[in-house]
């Protein structure tokens, strides 16, 4: 399948190229040129298909045949090893975990599958690509995990000192090899802004091929498309019409939900769920998309300002602002109104969410749900993973699960960069990338 670019000042380029490039040389995102539906039969009889049936034959035409059936069933094996349960909440409400994964993020699945990708193109050559990422959290756990090893990639992470969790930090700065952390002294959006500079600057560039690995990378973004897919298949005995209401920062799990949708699975509605990041919520209601600079809040994976994914979902609506609506909600929420819906799960089910799965749980609760409707929000962190507000918040001591106590105990490995020429001269003059 050949990708166009969404800015249409570029060629075509085929998946392969897609991954390798991130982003388009105009800077526009990359989209498939179709989606196809898949047939009735598939969603008729999805029950008695497995994981890996279920992802190869949505993600196939996306792929095409750049990487065959046998090796493409093979990485979908590898990065679908764990599972995607709807735990029931309420009566009319389930929550579909994603955090099964290595590092306890939803994003595991997205990082495992690009590395997977990328470690096939490169099977037979010496190319080497830098993945250069900023996080402000999860993004670079999962990523960091995810490329461990892979041959022809090598990884540099950029975070704000001070401003991540410590189980976060350690899963990016406590695995070796190709991983390279760069502890910068700064916020988020500083980290953003020297990543952008990177990949702006030809010196850097002519010499170093560079890729990111955030969800406007095709291969971060489309397999997630096989949540929703897994969730239809789970709740369908039910017989009710869907409601997903989706956590959404950069709106990229969201659309994979969407593109789900378009390959014929039937949905009644999306809902996108925010804190007071609400860049997309103001635009349902006034038609004007205003980017702002991002608010922080307890569920900071979402504090998103501009969201990049917003214009691939526009797409899939085909630019139309009222078919849009039809379908799709998207509803904002304050840490308050956040922490007392954590509280309010807890004490009407026993269900311990964290901070971002509250905000989905809340967008099912405005938005309503009619009898015949089930709600499901999606669940895009252990609470772990945030461990300080959701045991202040619910009074309570959580257990820490294996995946994490295996970063416990290791040292923190990374260097300390406060300015662009320190990165720019880090990324020319490493040369472990090269052997
Ligand atoms: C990344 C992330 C989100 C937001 O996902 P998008 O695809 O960017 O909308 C929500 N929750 C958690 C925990 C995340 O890490």
């Amino acid at each position: 399948m050949e990708f166009y670019s969404l800015n249409k000042n570029a060629s075509n380029v085929s998946f392969a190229e897609a991954v390798v490039k991130g982003l388009a040389p105009d800077r526009g995102l990359y989209f498939p040129e179709q989606i196809t539906a898949l047939p009735d039969s598939f969603f008729e009889n999805i029950e008695s298909m497995d994981t890996i049936e279920i992802a190869y034959t949505a993600i196939q035409q996306f792929v095409g045949d750049e990487i065959p059936e046998a090796d493409l069933k093979s990485i979908l094996t590898d990065v679908l090893s764990f599972d995607f349960p709807v735990v029931k909440v309420t009566e009319n409400i389930g929550t579909l975990e994603l955090f099964h994964g290595p590092t306890m993020a939803f994003k595991d699945v997205g990082a495992r599958f690009m590395a997977r990708c990328l470690e096939y193109f490169n099977r037979d050559n010496d190319d080497h690509v830098t993945v250069l990422v900023a996080t402000s959290g999860d993004t670079g756990g999962a990523v960091a995990r995810g490329f461990l090893g892979v041959k022809g990639v090598d990884v540099v992470i950029l975070y704000p000192n001070g401003k991540v969790s410590d189980i976060q930090e350690r899963q990016l700065t406590t695995l070796g090899q190709n991983i390279k952390a760069l502890r910068v002294d700064g916020v988020f959006d500083d980290c953003q802004d020297m990543v952008k500079s990177a990949f702006l600057d030809e010196s850097i560039t002519s010499k170093r091929g560079l890729t990111s690995a955030n969800s406007i990378n095709i291969a971060r973004w489309l397999p997630q498309l096989f949540y929703f897919l897994f969730a239809y298949k789970e709740t369908k005995k039910l017989g009710k019409d869907l409601v997903f209401s989706v956590p959404s920062g950069n709106f990229g799990n969201i659309c994979a939900g969407i593109v789900a949708h378009k390959l014929g699975m039937p949905v009644k509605h999306f809902v996108a769920s925010v804190n007071v990041n609400d860049t997309v919520v103001k635009y349902l209601e006034t038609g004007n998309y205003e980017p702002k600079a991002s608010i922080p809040t307890i569920s900071n994976a979402m504090d998103v300002g501009n969201p990049s994914n917003f214009i691939r979902i526009q797409q899939l609506f085909d630019n139309n602002f009222e078919d849009l609506k039809k379908d799709f909600s998207s509803y904002s929420f304050s840490d308050s109104e956040t922490r007392k819906a954590m509280k309010e799960i807890n004490h009407t089910s026993g269900y311990v969410a964290d901070p971002h799965g509250a905000v989905g749980y809340l967008g099912l609760e405005k938005h309503g749900l009619q009898d015949n409707e089930y709600g499901i929000f999606l669940e895009t962190a252990h609470p772990v993973k945030f461990l300080d507000i959701v045991e202040e918040t619910l009074d309570t001591k959580i257990a820490i699960p294996e995946q994490i106590k295996e970063v416990l105990d290791k040292d923190k490995v990374f260097d300390t960069i406060s300015k662009y020429e320190e990165l720019k001269s880090y990324l020319l003059n490493d040369t472990d990338y090269k052997n």
